[in-house]
């Protein structure tokens, strides 16, 4: 078993609407079943639904790792119903290269008055710990989580999961410079599938749309994406964090062009399930 679910593919803020409802208007979080782990990345709006369905599913234990602390990777978490839940277990990772730690930035989002329950009042078990870009994870017996640190204002992780022989790369929040980042392709090298961050066309990002120019925002393109997933051999690629701004047809276009570029990408939405290496 490895099998990935998208709960929320968009990026920056959750954009619902009868414009974005195919592709889904919630932030980043998927749902990883790897071996016998549960493990979830980010914790952005769909995260709150990925709760619901797991309440039918209780004593829960997984494994959380957070890109970064951005709203949009954070925010699900205070609606995530498992985590208010006496019994369930998770283990929450995040980057050690920001100001606070994971589990200060995750309890000041809740702080009052701008929310009404603490962290500590939410009921499972939660351990945290904060890792650097050399580390290797360990998750149950046989799932390797790798990590390489990115380019974004206040720093990225991206994530490697390995389970027999296979492997997924969520690369989320990341601005590509001129040349390919090498910590990227080598993160990337060989995998299944890749995630990554194309939240604008070249357009958009140069501000060639009359939007103004997005560079030095943290974020990157779709034909950089596909530049990548060639370079490092991935066979899959995914784009993610779709801008708020991007309708369902957008989405659509862009997925088209980076195709004419590596032929085996597709954009995530809601909903969409993934098996790694098959
Ligand atoms: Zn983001
Ligand atoms: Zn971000």
């Amino acid at each position: 078993m490895f099998r990935v679910t998208f709960w929320g593919v968009r990026g920056s803020i959750a954009s619902p609407g009868p414009k974005t409802a195919r592709i889904g208007g919630n932030t980043s979080c998927l749902e990883v079943r790897v071996g016998r782990e549960l493990v979830v990345l980010d914790g952005g709006t769909g995260l709150r639904l990925l709760g619901e369905k797991l309440l039918s599913e209780m004593p829960i234990r997984a494994s959380m790792f957070f890109s970064h602390v951005h709203w949009d990777h954070i925010q699900g978490f205070p609606f995530f119903a498992p985590a208010f839940v006496k019994g369930n277990s998770f283990v929450l990772y995040g980057g050690k290269n920001v100001t606070q730690t994971l589990e200060e930035t995750l309890a000041g989002q809740m702080n009052f008055p701008t929310f009404p329950v603490k962290l500590t009042d939410m009921g499972a078990q939660m351990t945290f710990r904060d890792i650097a870009e050399d580390e290797e994870v360990r998750v149950g017996d046989d799932v390797v989580v790798t990590c390489a640190q990115l380019k974004h204002p206040g720093g990225v992780l991206a994530y490697r999961l390995e389970h027999d022989g296979r492997a997924i790369v969520y690369a989320t929040d990341n601005e590509h410079g001129p040349e390919p980042d090498p910590k990227l392709l080598a993160l990337a090298k060989g995998a299944d599938t890749l995630v990554y961050d194309a939240q604008y066309t070249p357009e958009e990002y140069a501000g060639a749309n009359g939007a103004g120019s997005k560079v030095g925002w943290g974020h990157s393109t779709m034909m950089e994406g596909a530049r990548i997933a060639k370079l490092a051999g991935v066979k899959r690629l995914i784009l993610f964090h779709h801008d708020p701004n991007q309708d369902d047809a957008a989405v659509e276009r862009k997925t088209e062009r980076a195709r004419e570029a590596f032929a085996s990408t597709e954009a995530a939405y809601e909903g969409l399930t993934v098996d790694v290496g098959s």
